[in-house]
């Protein structure tokens, strides 16, 4: 192990199956990189069909007794995981910012998210009521009652290693389901931590199972889950691409499905607005994880009269963001997770340019090289250019001049994405008016931060299908049952 934990037990390099911590069936193990130096931090099993078919296997032998118990016993739990993520949160956000790259500040950040699903979920396991709807005959009481609806499975990405674990997990237990996670490759070891907090805090061997793969293996193991008629709901995060591929697979067995794909946030100053808090939201939207969230601003729409006072204003902060490893003080912006990735930023800033965008801000990764990419602010930037329509994913804001509110909104509308917007105006009748035409499952209005555990997050359009959080979140793990009894007198 070559990070320093104060709990040295968390760095868990086996996979996660029943009872069992265990090496893939083929014996074969694979490589976890540091995405700021290239340093290996271990290795992990790389699993195949048959390890997924046996992680399934094992979460349906413990659905019986899970969904067996009371509300409130998963619920004692659940918030008994909520305190052991909490205590050993230094050490979680130590592993998430040596596999995923962030910012220490930001890893800790990530940790308490987290662990607000495992509250919030404890708190909603107990609430999941039903319904008692007025009967259509006088001898007839009909009732609705809601239930687990079985084993279950999450894919998650390697840009929140905690919290898109966490937020599945914690509706998934609350409702009765057992799961199978198959975490990212690239960030495995939150993963298996989580895994061994969860088993010190009492949950029941194979209601959490922990598959760990490689990019080479990822797809058998999605299709295998896929493909299985026991896994009754899977829930993916991750890029539209991959979730519309899963979705076609798992249609053939009919599962409930919930998808968290990619966005392309809008991002309006209107001329009305507080230009220096638009320049703090500015910064959170964008820059947050090095711009790779999938609710980051994508496209910064500005009113012409301020725009250039914004530019101004926000290049400036944009110079002071310090880039550096995520372990080191004070760094803002850490590396991208890859050489693919920086590849990717590379190639659009540079198709941006070829077209006319210019470029404002450019910071300096001096030495750094490897995936550091430079916090960059383009304006002159239109549609024509790729970045317009594709996901950024990098510490890249391109911003697009625009005359009044109903053009903005035909441009902010302009893509197949629709997950985040957000945007920024002390006029409340337009507050209402925008929010509402927007077309997008989250609007963050005047704040550039809007996740939380107790509200719905998800899209619309290509950026996916179902809610996490709140007390939406329950849904997509539970069946709705209707029950009608006759013969009353
Ligand atoms: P990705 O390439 O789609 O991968 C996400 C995860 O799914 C990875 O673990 C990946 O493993 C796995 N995967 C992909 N195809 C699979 C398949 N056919 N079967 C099984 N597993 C499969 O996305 P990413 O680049 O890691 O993450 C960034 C994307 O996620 C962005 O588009 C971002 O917007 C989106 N995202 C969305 C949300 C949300 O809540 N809406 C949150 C975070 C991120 P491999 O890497 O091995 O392929």
């Amino acid at each position: 192990m070559v990070l320093k934990l104060t709990d040295g037990a968390l760095f868990q390099s086996k996979a996660l199956i029943g009872a069992r911590v265990c090496e893939s069936s083929s014996g074969s193990r694979v490589e976890v990189l540091d995405p700021a130096t290239s340093q290996v931090l271990g290795t992990v099993p790389e699993m195949n069909s048959t390890d997924t078919q046996s992680a399934i296997s094992e979460a349906e032998k413990a659905l019986p007794a899970w969904r067996g118990l009371t509300a409130g016993a998963r619920s004692d739990l659940l918030k008994k995981w909520y305190q052991l993520v909490t205590a050993a949160s230094e050490d979680l956000a130590i592993l998430i910012t040596a596999e995923c790259g962030k910012p220490i500040a930001e890893s800790r950040g990530e940790v308490a998210y987290a662990a607000s699903f495992l509250q919030w979920y404890a708190e909603e396991a107990t609430r999941a009521y039903g319904d008692i709807i007025p009967p259509h005959q006088a001898d007839k009481r009909l009732l609705v009652i809601k239930q687990s609806i079985g084993v279950a499975a999450a894919i998650t990405p390697w840009n929140f290693p905690a919290a898109m674990i966490l937020r599945k997990v914690a509706a998934a237990f609350a409702s009765g389901c057992t799961m199978v996670v198959k975490p990212a490759p690239q960030t495995p070891f939150t993963a298996l931590a989580l895994g061994v907090l969860a088993g010190r805090a009492g949950i029941p061997a194979g209601v959490l199972n922990i598959v760990t793969g490689s990019i080479d293996s990822s797809i058998e193991i999605g299709t295998t889950i896929c493909k299985s008629q026991t896994v009754r709901a899977l829930s993916f995060t991750g890029s539209t691409g991959a979730g519309i591929s899963l979705a076609e697979q798992a249609a053939s067995t009919v599962k409930k499905i919930s998808l968290e794909l990619g966005g392309n946030a809008s991002f309006i100053v209107f001329d009305d607005a507080d230009i220096d808090e638009a320049v703090k939201g500015a910064l959170a939207a964008k820059f947050r994880n090095s711009g790779q969230t999938c609710v980051c601003a994508n496209r910064f729409f500005v009113q012409a009269e301020i725009h250039d006072k914004f530019v101004e204003k926000f290049t400036a902060a944009v110079k002071q963001l310090r880039v550096g490893p995520g372990s080191e003080a004070d760094v803002a912006i850490g590396p991208l997770i890859d050489a693919r990735a920086f590849e990717k930023v590379t190639t659009l800033v540079a198709d941006a340019v070829r077209h006319g965008a210019n470029v404002e801000a450019e910071g300096d990764v001096g030495l750094l090289g490897g995936h550091f990419f430079p916090p960059t602010v383009l304006t002159a930037v239109n549609s024509k250019m790729q970045l317009a329509h594709e996901e950024i994913f990098g510490p890249v804001a391109p911003i697009f001049k625009f005359d009044n509110e109903s053009d903005v909104i035909r441009l902010a509308n302009d893509t197949e994405f629709g997950l985040a917007s957000y945007f920024y105006s002390k006029d409340i009748s337009r507050c209402f008016r925008v929010a509402e035409a927007i077309e997008c499952g989250m609007v963050g209005i005047n704040t550039g931060m809007l996740s939380t555990a107790t509200a719905p997050f998800g899209g619309v359009k290509s950026s996916g299908i179902g809610r996490e959080g709140g007390r939406y979140g329950l849904d997509e793990y539970q069946e709705l049952k209707y029950i009608c009894l006759g013969g009353i007198t």
